[in-house]
């Protein structure tokens, strides 16, 4: 059986107590890994490779950092398929997902940041005032600039919708301008960060600049959370656990990035382009079996469109084939793990009892369903869950507030813009938001009113890396992107000199 182990100082070596965790392939229900279950002492060790090698990491050039990230940018591209692979039997996301979406962006977020790192230049501030503490001295000429340095160790942390893509996309940045990180992958997705180490090493990467730590949430990611020598800490997952390390990280004063969760409405204004409105909320809804965090799971219809855009849309959900995420026509897969299943399957019922009409979907198939499906029977102990469409619920109800991250989609019609926006602004999220209409101005107004740290108009998932992602109330704290990320992993500093 194959066996993730961390990767600390250049080495690939197991947990210290020799723990580890099985590693359930979604598609068929049974362990095909293990993967180490780390715990702080684990995590102490990665730190202690990370300030080794921070002297030189960050004393080499930038030039010569972002020629590395390239290399492991190109290498992430010449193992594509084998990576595509891995990151399909990890997590249950159909194959053709993994590689037209999750590896070719791990390859690009490396590449990217090489690039932002080469072309990132520095703020200065002339001062040619008479005031110096308030009191006039006469005139006073000094310039300012600010110098920007790396802080040091860099905990990160990611979940496993997005394994590979979302790891990289901490990884990189903190590394382009001069940190060494401690990366823990989630451990029901531990396959293509352990592959990363690897291709690190071949890139040429000095040991300890990057170190992969597996296991639990606790106690794996809590120690790196709480480390006392690790200064800065990224995470993206749940908002409870969001939640959790900004009271454990405050209490040290680390500097926290939280890309949490979110409940994302999908607005169809009846001037839209319905049709391209209909395959695009398709897409938004069931994409990657609705896990991610950008889903748009609240579909709003205006009133005048409703039922006809309801008829359509569970007729083509109906239609997405499910299947061995290996298949490469599958474009449905498995859900990642049965509890998350569950916890799935539990808001469905719970929409059912609270008069909630499901139109299509909302049982777990049947071993007959899912030979029906042409699921294989490799297949048929794995965790699938069909697209499934509800309306009819409250706007406060608990399925219409809380994140379900599955193939769940409600609907709800409105009446006017101000409707709209007061539905799609109604929960504690705020992610993104999606707005179909062929009014420009609307779609300004609507745009400038949503509380969302996304917007989208007549599109979704159209992601410059420039751009700051991140998100609006209980969807997360600080911005991730661009110059945005750079500044996070860097320390400000302003030097001032006066000129005589
Ligand atoms: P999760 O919060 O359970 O876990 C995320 C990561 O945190 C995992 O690596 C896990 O091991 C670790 N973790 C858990 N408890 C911890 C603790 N106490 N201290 C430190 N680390 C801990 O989330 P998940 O179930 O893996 O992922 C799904 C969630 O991620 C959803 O809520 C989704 O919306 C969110 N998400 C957000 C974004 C975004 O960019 N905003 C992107 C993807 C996923």
């Amino acid at each position: 059986m194959l066996v993730f182990e961390n990767f600390i100082a250049g080495r690939h070596v197991a947990a210290r107590s020799g723990a580890t965790l099985d590693v359930i392939e979604p598609a068929t229900g049974r362990a095909y890994a293990r993967v180490s279950d780390s715990d702080a002492a684990d995590v102490d060790d990665a730190v202690t490779a990370a300030e080794s090698a921070f002297p030189a990491w960050r004393a080499l050039p930038t030039a010569e950092r972002a020629r590395l990230l390239s290399t492991l940018a190109d290498l992430i591209e010449r193992d594509l398929e084998p990576l595509a692979r891995a990151e399909s039997v990890d997590s249950g996301k159909p194959l053709s997902v993994a590689r037209s979406v999750d590896i070719p962006r791990a390859a690009t977020n490396f590449r990217f940041f090489a690039g932002a790192a080469m072309h990132s230049s520095s703020e200065m501030h002339e001062t040619d005032s008479g005031a110096t503490g308030g009191r006039m001295v006469g005139r006073v000429h000094a310039i300012n600039y600010t110098q920007r340095s790396p802080l040091g160790v860099a905990g990160l942390i990611s979940p496993w919708n997005l394994p590979l893509y979302l790891l990289t996309w901490k990884i990189a940045p903190a590394l382009a301008v001069g940190n060494c990180v401690v990366a823990k992958p989630s451990e029901v997705t531990p396959a293509t960060a352990t592959m990363l180490a690897s291709l690190a090493s071949q890139a040429g990467f000095p040991p300890g600049v990057i170190n992969i730590v597996h296991g639990r949430g606790r106690p794996c990611g809590s120690a790196i959370v709480t480390h006392p020598r690790i200064s800065v800490l990224s995470f993206t997952g749940s908002t409870p656990v969001g939640r959790w390390i900004a009271e454990a990280a405050g209490a040290k004063l680390k500097r926290v990035s939280l890309e949490l969760g979110g409940k994302n409405p999908f607005i169809v204004f009846p001037d839209a382009d319905l049709d391209t409105a209909h395959a695009t909320a398709l897409r938004a809804a069931f994409s990657n079996q609705g896990q991610i965090c950008l889903c748009g799971s609240r579909i709003l219809v205006h009133r005048s469109i409703f039922s006809s855009f309801l008829d359509r849309f569970v007729a083509a959900a109906r239609a997405i084939r499910m299947g061995d995420p290996l298949d490469p026509s599958t474009q449905h897969g498995a859900l990642v793990s049965e509890p998350h299943l569950e916890k799935v399957h539990a808001l469905v019922r719970a929409a059912r009892d609270l008069g909630g009409r499901i139109h299509c979907g909302g049982e777990r198939p049947s071993l007959d369903a899912l030979a029906k499906w042409g699921v294989p029977e490799r297949c048929h102990g794995g965790f699938f869950y069909p697209p499934t469409v509800i309306d009819g619920l409250d706007p406060s109800c608990r399925v219409e507030q809380e994140e379900i991250f599955g193939p769940v989609v409600t609907l709800q019609p409105f009446d006017d813009e101000d409707h709209a926006l007061a539905l799609a602004n109604g929960t504690p999220y705020g992610l993104a938001a999606t707005l179909f209409t062929q009014d420009l101005s609307r779609a300004h107004r609507v745009a400038s009113k949503l509380e969302a740290g996304l917007v989208w108009v007549n599109c979704w998932m159209l992601r410059d890396l420039r751009t700051p992602m991140g998100g609006f109330k209980q969807s997360g704290v600080g911005r991730e992107g661009g110059r945005h990320a750079l500044e996070f992993f860097t320390e400000a500093k302003n030097v001032c000199i006066q000129i005589a």
